[in-house]
């Protein structure tokens, strides 16, 4: 990122933190030449994110679709909906990295993500995500999850 004062290329970041209800990133920069402090806050590279889905064609990355999608597997589940939109930056921060994500790398990672936070909230949407193809497989993603 430019600098504000100088228009030096680059800037390094000297304190980041999740804002906003988690919904941005409030980071201090400084620039490496003249040394001035600014701060941003950041959620823009999300908003210009492409989708890869299985089948091919892309569609514009869609954070309220997916924030959805988290909130119904968490339904009466004790979950921080706080921690679940922080965590939610911090892999759109990991995914705007690249211009175009797959849709599977996406379910992959918030089910890795509710695996950590609530069991049933995570098998819940792994059951719709993957769209698991027979009762056997999902019986037995459950019972990994009831042995492990
Ligand atoms: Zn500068």
């Amino acid at each position: 990122m430019k600098c504000r004062k100088c228009g030096f290329e680059s800037t390094k970041v000297v304190d980041s933190r999740i804002t906003d209800h988690g919904n941005a990133i409030r980071r201090r920069r400084e620039c490496e030449k003249c040394e001035y402090r600014f701060t941003t806050f950041e959620r823009v590279q999300a908003s210009n994110l492409m989708v890869e889905k299985t089948d091919g064609t892309t569609e514009p990355y869609d954070r309220d679709k997916l924030e959805r999608g988290i909130l119904v597997a968490c339904a009466k589940r004790p979950v921080s909906i706080k921690k679940i939109r922080e965590k939610l930056t911090e892999l759109e921060e990991e995914w705007g990295k690249e211009p175009v994500i797959k849709s599977q790398k996406i379910g992959a990672d918030i089910i890795e993500l509710l695996k950590n936070i609530d069991d049933i909230a995570y098998i819940r949407f792994a059951s719709v995500y993957r769209k698991f193809r027979d009762v056997e497989t999902f019986k037995k993603e459950f019972e990994n999850l009831l042995n492990s």
